[in-house]
């Protein structure tokens, strides 16, 4: 693993601020400007305000909602995305209290309210709060991950998770995505002894795998591509299916007949949805993870969801409440993330690392920017 560049501990007050090091007055960001456009372009370091630090950007996976939102069009131009970030704190707001320049961060950059209609029922993910990034390295905050600076807004301070040494900034950027899993498997209620079957083996499924694994589930999983395959199996899947059609009789006598507990959608199928109904038992779930886009109609046999009591459950976005637990996972390498960590790309080199996150090959699973790191 690249060694960690040591950073100044010398520290200094500028403006009732305590910050380290020399930090410029301005950076490398890749900036959209919409019509799917991205470039590197120079742009201020963002200004913090008494309640908010500034980091500096080491690490930041590049997340399929960030592609959506860019490839799409989703939202107005300018905007710097990543949001799966971890760096070092340089600057810290007169008025912060808990973090210091130097200490080594993992963000979080949405942190709900704890206090609204929503939360009160944990529907974190709904709360107006949540909604709104607190992270942002300038424009229309945005994650801002994609850069060499973000300021950490005074909302998700509590968000802010220290990395113990021997933990890489990579490794520390996916405890967004890991918290998103973790959030999903908690709601399928998966028991010891559970048949659980995975489609789709991108890093999302392979979270699950291993999730799933840790909670006593036997998994199974499908993917077409022979080496996600094998991954699957490294990441705690006991049988791999090329397509779901494959599946259905091993499930039988596995199952004596019964069906699967759960099957989880971490692929964006509408087909695997449908045969998804058929392969889970009565009383079981399926967990609609990847489907991002709204009016996206597929059928949906309601004898098999009255009936049968078949759920079907969806499950977008992190629970904050769980962060302690996914960063005790992840830090003990109880949950390894290191095998996921397939591409890293300097940060003049993003387009491309969103690009390749586009358009994976068969060995593509997280792509990370780390703009510690050299161009060709
Ligand atoms: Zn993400
Ligand atoms: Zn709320």
């Amino acid at each position: 693993m690249r060694p960690v560049a040591r950073i100044s501990i010398s520290m200094k007050r500028t403006r009732g601020n305590l910050e380290s090091g020399r930090i410029p007055g301005r950076m490398s960001a890749l900036v959209y400007r919409g019509g799917g456009s991205l470039k590197v372009e120079s742009i201020p370091v963002p200004r913090i305000g008494s309640h908010e630090v500034l980091v500096q950007v080491r690490a930041c996976g590049v997340c399929p909602t960030d592609i959506k939102k860019i490839r799409r069009d989703l939202l107005p131009p300018p905007r710097v995305y990543g949001h799966e970030t971890a760096g070092v704190i340089v600057r810290v707001g007169a008025s912060v209290r808990g973090f210091h320049p130097g200490d080594r961060v993992a963000l979080h950059h949405h942190v709900p309210c704890l206090d609204c209609h929503f939360c009160r029922r944990r529907a974190f993910a709904q709360c107006a709060g949540y909604r709104v990034t607190g992270v942002t390295a300038g424009f229309e905050p945005a994650g801002g991950g994609f850069a060499e600076y973000v300021c950490v807004k005074r909302g998700c301070l509590p968000g802010m998770v220290r990395i113990p040494k021997d933990i890489s900034f990579a490794e520390a950027a996916l405890l967004e995505p890991v918290n998103t899993v973790l959030k999903a498997v908690n709601l399928l209620g998966v028991v010891p002894g559970d048949h659980v079957l995975v489609v789709g083996q991108g890093p999302i499924g392979l979270l699950f795998n291993r999730l799933l694994t840790l909670r006593g589930a036997s998994v199974s999983a499908c993917d077409p591509l022979e080496l996600r395959r094998r991954i699957g199996q490294r990441f705690g899947a006991r049988r791999t299916f090329p397509t779901m059609e494959a599946i259905g009789d091993p499930v039988k006598r596995m199952t004596r007949g019964r069906g699967l507990d759960a099957v989880v959608l971490a692929a964006p199928s509408d087909e695997a949805f449908c045969q998804a109904q058929k392969l889970v038992r009565g009383g079981g779930a399926i967990l609609v993870f990847a489907h991002t886009v709204r009016g996206n109609a597929t059928p949906l046999d309601l004898g098999r969801v009255c009936v049968d009591e078949q759920r079907v459950l969806g499950s977008y976005s992190s629970d904050f409440t769980l962060q302690d637990e996914v960063a005790r996972l992840v830090f003990s390498r109880t949950l390894d993330v290191r095998p996921l960590i397939t591409h890293r790309y300097p940060l003049t080199d993003a387009a491309a690392a969103i690009d390749r996150a586009a358009t994976p090959s068969a060995d593509t699973l997280k792509v990370v920017v780390e703009p510690g790191l050299r161009g060709q």
